[in-house]
């Protein structure tokens, strides 16, 4: 494999006090891989701005006007760190590179581990997907819905490694495979795994965050949980078929029972309590399948309307 040229992508979202120095350290690490010769002079930086409220894009452009190699785009709004993801992907496609690694704005994940990567990706690796050692920075709630989600997903057959952040590198092939994709909301640590692209691991170290505060809370977390789950898996909607089923069929023998009992015995069975709880337990069940269903049905309707993933407002490069 021939030395490559390398774009770093960073979304970044409110993110002033993180992002130059993040830059600045992550120059330093290139010009480490240059002075090794393993990555061309003309790699670069591309930072995402999604739509940031402070001064984070004043300093992107200020970045980039001192050096070119910093360059980037400022959405219209917030999109989320998805959709930020995707259109650095899509950025640097077009501007040109041969490998793209992403890394978070508070540079959390060891940056030294990009040597790993790329050496890798010199092996003739099409994806490299980083694995966090441990997770102590997280507190237990984030590390328990962690791993429930990751557990769920491989029950659900989208084999997902766990751990995996969306520390990663892809080659060239890899984005123009992408490109051919037209989901809008993708779901990257799905996508990545499955399309079978030769696929190879990093472990890394996590660092607590630098400055700033985490720009998740559960509830953009359970979304995007929500939505890998939904956009990899139909067994939830085969397993409530087969709920259904069972249901039914339970139904069935109580009913006959009960039939019985009159008939041979006289004896109709009484019990408003019974009926009760049969009734929200039935009911609890059947609304919650509703709402799996319903989760698909969104899916289907946010793609079927087929709206942009994001909107640019500028670009430097
Ligand atoms: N981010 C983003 N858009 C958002 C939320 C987050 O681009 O709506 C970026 C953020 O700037 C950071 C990365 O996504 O570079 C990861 O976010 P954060 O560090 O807050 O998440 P955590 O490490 O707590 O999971
Ligand atoms: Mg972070």
């Amino acid at each position: 494999m021939e030395k490559p040229t390398l774009a770093i992508i960073i979304p970044c979202y409110n993110e002033e006090l993180c992002v130059k120095s993040t830059v600045d350290k992550l120059f330093i690490v290139l010009q480490d891989l240059i002075n090794k010769n393993k990555i061309k002079p003309n790699s670069y930086i591309y930072l995402i701005d999604d739509g940031s409220k402070d001064n984070t894009w004043n300093i992107i452009s200020e970045m980039h006007r001192v050096n070119p190699l910093v360059k980037g785009q400022k959405f219209i709004r917030n999109f989320g760190n998805q959709k930020a993801l995707i259109a650095g992907l899509e950025g640097v496609r077009e501007i040109g590179c041969d490998c793209v690694i992403s890394i978070d704005a508070d540079l959390q994940q060891d940056e030294w581990a990009i040597e790993k990567f790329i050496d890798k990706y010199l092996e003739g690796y099409d994806i490299v997907s980083g694995i966090r050692n441990d997770r102590k920075t997280d507190s237990l709630f984030k590390k328990l819905t962690a791993w429930l989600f990751y557990k769920t997903m491989n029950i659900l057959g989208a084999k997902i490694p766990m751990n995996h952040s969306d520390y990663r590198l892809v080659s060239k092939r890899g984005l123009n495979i992408l490109s051919d994709y037209g989901e809008k909301y993708l779901f990257l640590r799905g996508f990545f795994n499955e399309v079978g692209l030769k696929n190879a691991f990093v472990k890394f170290d996590v660092k607590p965050r630098m400055a700033g505060e985490s720009k998740f809370n559960f509830v953009s977390l359970m979304g995007l949980a929500l939505n890998g789950i939904t956009s990899y898996s139909i067994v939830p909607l085969r397993f409530i078929t087969l709920l259904g089923f069972f249901m039914a069929l339970f139904g069935f023998f109580v009913g006959a029972e009960a039939v019985y009992e009159k008939i041979f015995h006289n004896d109709a069975p009484n019990g408003m309590v019974t009926t009760i709880i049969l009734l929200c337990v039935f009911g609890g069940i059947q609304l919650f399948c509703l709402g799996i269903i319903g989760e698909y049905v969104g899916q289907v309707f946010r793609e079927v309307k087929a709206r942009p993933r994001y909107i640019k407002e500028i670009e430097l490069k």
